[in-house]
């Protein structure tokens, strides 16, 4: 192995470009990135209030790999845990704010029945298996926010399989989600949420700093390079290095994609009682977001003094929709002292039914035709920056080429 060159600056090739530095120490690796800044979709702000743009939590129980890498790194000092607070979650439904346990009474008997409903062992959509399993309540009050929340995508379009795996392997192996559920061995997996100290941003510098070779900013990489090329890339970066290869295109034209809009709004004074987590809308409710995050309540020790912060997520819009939803919302009429919006173009990718056996098919026709080329990001197995890095970990560059 000679030159391994990686195009894309985000977590996905930042993490390769680090586990490749140790796995190959004899070769050159060169890292591309099109924009002017590291870090992609992360992006911590600290001044004049602490804010992330993009990714801002995550579940310990389902980031083995990120608390691996964040040890590996010697971030375990920044790691700060979420409030007990935190784990109160809200859904805007009928016109008003309520907490997810008192809406999962009325489910009862739903969850219940659940037990003797037999399993389907295909793709479906994810509104189909909520429905099938535990009927239209349940479908309607938590699946489909839950989608909205994660993918901010319709839960009648996208494939259980792919964005609910868990789900899908409890099935298979219980028959049943609440009986899988109850069956659960209490092992001792990290609890509650986490993030970093000083913003997810921290972990894309280390990264810089630990990995190896030189990093170029502003440079569009347009074709494949060196001995082995890693594209760390959205789909839609990707598809343009397989020009006039259909099977390759018609992959990732399956792929879709959908905008985002985050909008990052303070007030300098507490101006909501509630503390948690944030709150989800239901398609049903047809309100113009998707949700609002309560981050001063998360991790209040990223609070600068007794400042309020929220992050208004919108498929569509901007800051007037944002500040009306917490009006309505939370009755917060106060002015703002701060407000930033970001537009996340095709940023998060949407996984129809099918995508898995699409996704092996693609990594099959790679191995095949580009022995070269590693395709890797957030549009294959999974959104999450812990996806992202377990596939940085994975890569393995046959030492013939
Ligand atoms: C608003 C938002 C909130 C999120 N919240 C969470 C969360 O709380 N928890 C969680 O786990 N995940 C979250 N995610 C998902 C997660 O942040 C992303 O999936 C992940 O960061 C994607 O990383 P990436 O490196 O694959 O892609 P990106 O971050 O998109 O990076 C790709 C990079 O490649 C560059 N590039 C593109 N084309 C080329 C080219 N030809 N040559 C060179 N460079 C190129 C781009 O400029 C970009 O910098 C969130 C995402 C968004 C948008």
């Amino acid at each position: 192995m000679k030159k391994i060159v990686i195009a894309g600056g985000g977590i996905s090739g930042l993490a390769a470009r680090y586990f490749l530095s140790k796995a190959h120490p004899g070769a050159e690796i060169v890292l591309y990135e099109k924009g002017s800044r590291l870090g992609g979709c992360i992006e911590s702000v600290d001044a004049p209030y602490f804010f992330e743009r993009g990714p801002r939590t995550f579940k310990a129980s389902r980031c083995p790999e990120l608390l691996d890498l964040i040890k590996e790194l010697g971030l375990e000092g920044e790691l700060l845990p979420s409030t007990k607070e935190a784990g109160k979650r809200y859904l805007w439904k009928d016109q008003k704010l309520q907490k997810v346990g008192a809406l999962l009474l009325p489910a009862w008997k739903s969850l219940l029945g659940e037990w003797c409903r037999p399993p389907f062992a295909g793709d479906e959509t994810i509104g189909a298996f909520a429905r099938r399993r535990f009927g239209d309540y349940v479908a309607e009050t938590f699946f489909d926010p839950i989608t909205l929340g994660v993918f901010a995508g319709d839960s009648e379009q996208l494939s259980v399989e792919a964005c609910f795996p868990e789900l899908k392997a409890m099935e298979r192996t219980h028959g049943s989600i609440t009986r899988a559920l109850l069956k659960r061995e209490k092992k001792k997996k990290p609890q509650g949420l986490f993030t970093l100290q000083g913003g997810i941003e921290t972990l894309i510098d280390r990264l810089v700093e630990k990995g190896r070779g030189p990093i170029h900013l502003n440079h569009l990489l347009e074709g494949f390079e060196g001995d082995h090329t890693i594209l760390a890339l959205p789909a839609e970066g990707a598809k343009r290095f397989f020009e006039g290869d259909f099977e390759a295109l018609r992959f990732f034209e399956g792929v879709g994609s959908v905008n985002l809009v985050v909008v990052n709004v303070v007030f300098s004074k507490k101006v909501f009682p509630k503390e948690g987590f944030g709150y989800l809308v239901p398609t049903k409710e047809k309100e113009k977001i998707l949700g609002v995050v309560f981050d001063s309540s998360i991790f209040p020790a990223q609070n600068r003094g007794e400042e309020s912060r929220f992050t208004v997520m919108l498929r569509e819009g901007g800051e007037i929709e944002a500040l009306e939803a917490l009006q309505t919302h939370l009755g917060v009429s106060a002015l703002p002292s701060s407000v930033h919006v970001k537009e996340y173009k095709g940023a998060v990718p949407q996984y129809g039914v099918g995508h898995l056996e699409r996704v092996k098919a693609f990594e099959a026709h790679l191995a095949k035709y580009y022995p070269q080329v590693d395709c890797i990001g957030n549009y294959l197995r999974g959104p999450s920056v812990n996806a992202c890095v377990a596939q940085g970990a994975r890569l393995r560059i046959k030492k013939t080429q």
